[in-house]
C-alpha cells in the first residue's frame, strides 16, 4: 500500500462523488463504489465487477483502499475480546480491539500512533507520541473489525454468557465504536471527526452517532468545539483525580488544562448538548480509591449531568500501582450514589491479552 495513493476510506460520500464526477463518470457508479466499500466489504478492485472498466482503471492508477495488515491477533481466554496489531503504510503499527459481549459488538479504535498526553498508568502514554492517524486509517480500523465480524458469523464464539442462539440469527456487524484506543482523539480533532462522519453515513456502515463514544483526557478546546459543532457522539472525560494537585500527578495534561478549566468546559458542554458526560475514574489501590476521594468527586460533579465509570487499574509495565479491590469500588459507588451520581464498575475484560483500558501499546512501532 503506497502512501502516495489517495485512500478511498478517507473520503466522505460527497468527496467520493466529486472524485468520480471529476473523471466524467456517472454518479451512479460512485454510489455503487461506496456500497462496495462499506456494505459489501470488498477487499479488491477485482471484486467490483459492476463498476465500468474506465472507473476501475482510474481507481487502480491513483487510489487505494487496502486493508490494514494484521501483524498479530490475540484472543482473550474468555473469548469476548480480540486484539489486533495492525500495520500502517509507513510501517508504524497500532492496536484495535474487538469486544463482543452480551450481543454487543464494539470496536475500540486508535486515533494516533502513541500519545502525547503521558498519563502515568497508560501503556500508550508510556510510549510517547509518534504521529496522528489519518481519517482513512481510523475508518480502516472499523472496516477491519466489521469484516472480522462478518466473516466469523458462522463460528460459534461465546457471544455472551449463556447465549445459545444460532449463529445465523446473530447480527454480526459492527454496532458500537469507542474512541478509547491509542492516542488522544481531541488532539487529532479534524481527522477523528471526518472519520466519524464517514462511519455514521447512513448509506455506508451507518453507525448511529449515539453508538460512538469519544474518550478524552480533558483537552478543553476540543470539548468546547464538540459542543459548538453539536457533535452528537457521546463524550467520556478521564478524571482520575478530584483536585488539581492529585489529578496532575496521574494526568500531566492537567497542567495545560487545569481541573477548574476542565469542569467549566464540561458544564458548557452539558448545557449546550443537554446530555450527560461519562467521567472515567481509574481506581488505583490506596491512591485514589478512598472515601475522601469519592466525596471529592461527588462535590466536584455537583450540578453536572454525569455518570462515573470506575475502572480498576489494568497492569502496565511502566506503572507500579495496583487495582482497587471490589469492596473499595463498591464503597466508592455508594458514596457517589449519596450525591445522586450514577456509576458503574467496568468489567475487567481482555486484561490477559493487554487489551484493557490503558494497556494498548506497540513496543515495536516504527
Ligand atoms: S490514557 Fe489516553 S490520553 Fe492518557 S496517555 Fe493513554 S492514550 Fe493518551
Amino acid at each position: 500500500m503506497s502512501s502516495n495513493l489517495l485512500n478511498l476510506y478517507g473520503l466522505t460520500r460527497a468527496e467520493l462523488g466529486s472524485l468520480v464526477s471529476g473523471w466524467e463518470i456517472s454518479p451512479v457508479h460512485a454510489a455503487r463504489l461506496w456500497r462496495y466499500l462499506y456494505l459489501d466489504g470488498a477487499d479488491t478492485l477485482a471484486e467490483m465487477t459492476e463498476l465500468p472498466a474506465r472507473l476501475r482503471a482510474r481507481l487502480e492508477a491513483g487510489t487505494t483502499f487496502g486493508r490494514l495488515a494484521v501483524a498479530r491477533e490475540t484472543h482473550s481466554g474468555d473469548g469476548f475480546t480480540r486484539k489486533y496489531l495492525l500495520g500502517l503504510a509507513d510501517a508504524h503499527r497500532i492496536e484495535t480491539v474487538l469486544m463482543r459481549y452480551k450481543g454487543r459488538t464494539t470496536a475500540c479504535i486508535s486515533s494516533q500512533v502513541g500519545c502525547a498526553m503521558g498519563c502515568v498508568f497508560c501503556a500508550t502514554g508510556q510510549m510517547g507520541y509518534t504521529r496522528h492517524l489519518t481519517p482513512a486509517e481510523i475508518v480502516a480500523q472499523a472496516i477491519h473489525v466489521d469484516r472480522v465480524l462478518r466473516h466469523t458469523a458462522d463460528e460459534a464464539p461465546a457471544l455472551a454468557e449463556g447465549d445459545h442462539s444460532s449463529p445465523h440469527h446473530r447480527h454480526e456487524r459492527l454496532r458500537n465504536i469507542v474512541l478509547m484506543g491509542m492516542g488522544e482523539p481531541l488532539h487529532n480533532y479534524d481527522s477523528v471527526m471526518k472519520a466519524v462522519d464517514i462511519l455514521c453515513d447512513g448509506a455506508g456502515l451507518g453507525l448511529g452517532a449515539k453508538k460512538i463514544t469519544l474518550s478524552t483526557v480533558g483537552v478543553v478546546p476540543g470539548i468546547i468545539r464538540l459542543a459548538d459543532e453539536r457533535r452528537p457522539i457521546y463524550l467520556a472525560v478521564s478524571l482520575h483525580g478530584a483536585t488539581q494537585a492529585e489529578r496532575a500527578t496521574l494526568v500531566p495534561a492537567a497542567r495545560a488544562w487545569p481541573l477548574e478549566m476542565l469542569m467549566e468546559a464540561c458544564r458548557y458542554y452539558t448545557d449546550k448538548m443537554e446530555r450527560r458526560i461519562f467521567f472515567e475514574w481509574t481506581l488505583i489501590e490506596g491512591k485514589n480509591d478512598g472515601p475522601e476521594q469519592a466525596h471529592a468527586v461527588g462535590s466536584l460533579l455537583k450540578g453536572v449531568p454525569a455518570q462515573v465509570n470506575l475502572i480498576p487499574l489494568n497492569p502496565t509495565a511502566g506503572y507500579g500501582g495496583a487495582p482497587s479491590h471490589q469492596a473499595a469500588a463498591r464503597r466508592f459507588q455508594d458514596i457517589l450514589a449519596g450525591y445522586s451520581i450514577p456509576s458503574t464498575v467496568r468489567q475487567r475484560r481482555g486484561i490477559d491479552i493487554g487489551a484493557g483500558c490503558g494497556q494498548l501499546a506497540v513496543a515495536e512501532a516504527g
